[in-house]
């Protein structure tokens, strides 16, 4: 009889081995009262000094193996075992409580990482995880217990743990390991981001999976739906491997389109951008051939922190995003906070119908000294450093556009008069997310120099449905006719009047749309950074012709179900 878990698939790809469960071995210890704290506390910080040298070792290791970026979280460790404070409180407990440096490593860190996991926030949560696997680290030192070693896995393995800390991830040869699963972890969590870099398949968060399965057992998983099965027959294992093989080929075939133009068959071209939260996620969109960054959305800038980020914080992190993406566009979003993004400092007043009230430029002009002026100062130095364009969200009437340009050529005015640099010429645009915007999106035109349509609120504004709601999520569909003729109005209206039209809502990534988004004359799309290479391979298979065939069909279309249908019976 097989066995059926699921869990969060956090690393795409299919893993098909044999388990080999990985226990962490017991660091139990005596609790003795200590007769001499001085040659203790030497104990202990011979142990943090072996445990900074053994993370420095292995971060150079992760350097070299998979990335920079990832080798940060255990330069982040390094961090965090020389922190002064966390150290310090360990030493307090050695002199003054006479604790042994087991216990006093212990209950620090317990004392911290319950105090980041109490916090809502998924940034503390993984930084709660980051001083657990200190924690084990630390006192695997003091204890003399050896670590396991996961370079020595046999091939074909599928990885089974509790947790897979960061330490833990680094020493995997990935040759060897055809998945990973865990009972904690999200998509987010470093062991996710590390079993992505390294290419290995993983389903995280299944209750239980360390204890439910044993050494030596067939297992076969997807790591996008999160689907596990043990012991499969062998109807199961040939459709894993038929599945695996098709996933491999679809990876090859990707890579064909590093470095090519986004063009469709006939060559008509377009610009791929990609989507970003954080000024690190541009490397990515590098990584990934993006063609620059379509939406930067800032308000991740404003979050985990306990204050409005500084002009000068966020000139450097808006510079960083220029440079690294040195003579490509980037549009970057101003503050989008309000509705679905809560930032408990600024305060916001509790209300009715957050989705309809009191969100982001509407917030911007009315809190522009604090909030809104700075961040605008902010873009415009950063703006010497790169082709920036500036994009404001939310928009509903041309009077909040006309304002945001006002306060930015007093800002000009000023920056000229004191030689402060900055792009004279940097674009202004706005996100087309509201029936109204879209609308007017002819008047918009003559304003604004490019717009980007936010499906992601559109099709919710337009529909009259919550994102988030599952019971009005039928109606929460970008097919809907209604959005679409919204869509092509807008690209319509925008391009007659000048304006270069994109669209960093979700719906630019679905495969199914893009003939229509083409048709219709789009000229940008912005994209995760992981969906780059599909899309353009899609576009790549479209001429505009059969692209504009599709569309004048899917405009006669009555319901949200016969688009669908038939965009699916067309789709490449
Ligand atoms: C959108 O609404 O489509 C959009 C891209 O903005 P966000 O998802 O950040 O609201
Ligand atoms: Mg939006």
């Amino acid at each position: 009889m097989s066995l059926k878990f699921n869990g969060i698939g956090a690393s795409a790809g299919i893993g098909i081995g044999t388990v080999v469960v990985v226990k962490e071995p017991s660091l139990e210890y005596k609790r003795v009262k200590i007769s001499n704290p001085e040659s203790e506390v030497a104990r202990l910080q011979e142990g943090l000094d072996k445990t900074i040298s053994q993370t420095s070792d292995m971060a150079a290791d992760m350097k070299k193996r998979v990335g920079e970026k990832e080798a940060e979280i255990l330069e982040g460790h390094m961090l965090l075992l020389m922190d002064p404070a966390m150290t310090g409180e360990m030493e307090e407990e050695i002199s003054k409580e006479h604790k042994c440096a087991e216990q006093a490593v212990e209950e620090i860190c317990e004392k911290y990482a319950t105090l980041f996991a109490s916090l809502d926030d998924p940034m503390f949560q993984q930084r709660a995880t980051d001083v657990n696997d200190i924690k084990t680290r630390l006192l695997k030192n003091l204890l003399g217990v050896e670590d396991i070693d996961l370079g020595l896995l046999p091939e074909g393995t599928i990885l089974v743990a509790e947790d897979l800390t960061p330490s833990m991830t680094a020493g995997i040869n990935p040759a060897n390991v055809e998945g990973i699963l865990t009972e904690i972890g999200g998509k987010t969590s470093h062991s996710a981001i590390l079993a992505r870099a390294l290419e290995i398949p993983a389903v995280l968060s299944i209750e239980g999976i360390a204890s439910r399965l044993a050494n030596g057992q067939k297992v076969v998983l997807d790591g996008s739906t999160g689907a596990v099965v043990a012991d499969p027959d062998e109807a199961v294992v040939a459709t894993y491997e038929e599945k695996k093989k098709v996933f491999l080929e679809e990876k090859a075939a990707l890579q064909l389109f590093v470095g090519k133009p986004t063009e469709t068959a006939d060559g008509h071209k377009v610009e791929l951008c990609a989507n970003i939260g954080k000024p690190k996620d541009a490397e990515q969109v590098v990584e990934c051939d993006g063609e620059g960054i379509g939406l930067f959305r800032t308000e991740f800038l404003f979050m985990d922190r306990p204050a409005i980020p500084t002009e000068q914080e966020q000139f450097e992190a808006y510079k960083k995003v220029a440079e690294t993406l040195g003579d490509k566009p980037v549009i970057i979003r101003t503050l989008d906070v309000g509705g679905d993004k809560e930032i408990p400092y600024l305060q916001l007043p509790k209300e009715e119908n957050p989705f309809l009230g009191y969100r982001a430029v509407r917030l911007c002009l009315n809190r522009v000294d604090d909030i809104y002026r700075p961040q605008l100062r902010a873009l415009l130095r950063a703006s010497a450093y790169g082709d920036i364009k500036i994009m404001v969200p939310m928009v509903t009437c041309v009077d909040e556009l006309r304002q945001v340009k006002t306060i930015l050529n007093d800002i000009m005015y000023e920056f000229d008069k004191k030689e402060i640099p900055y792009d004279k010429d940097i674009q202004v645009g706005i996100m087309i997310e509201t029936p109204a915007s879209a609308l007017m999106a002819d008047v918009f035109a003559k304003e604004a120099d490019f717009f980007s349509i936010g499906t992601n609120d559109l099709t919710g504004y337009t529909m009259c449905a919550d994102r988030g709601n599952p019971d009005v999520a039928y109606l929460y569909s970008a097919y809907n006719p209604a959005v679409i003729r919204a869509i092509e109005r807008v690209i319509k209206a925008g391009k007659a009047g000048g304006a270069m039209v994109g669209m960093c809502g979700e719906a630019a990534a679905d495969p199914l749309l893009t003939p229509l988004l083409l048709a219709f004359g789009m000229d940008e799309f912005s994209v995760s950074a992981t969906s780059i290479l599909r899309t353009r391979k899609t576009i790549s298979a479209w001429t505009m012709d059969e692209a504009k065939k599709v569309a004048k069909h899917a405009l006669t279309l009555a319901t949200e179900a016969e688009v669908k249908k038939y965009l699916k019976s067309v789709a490449k």
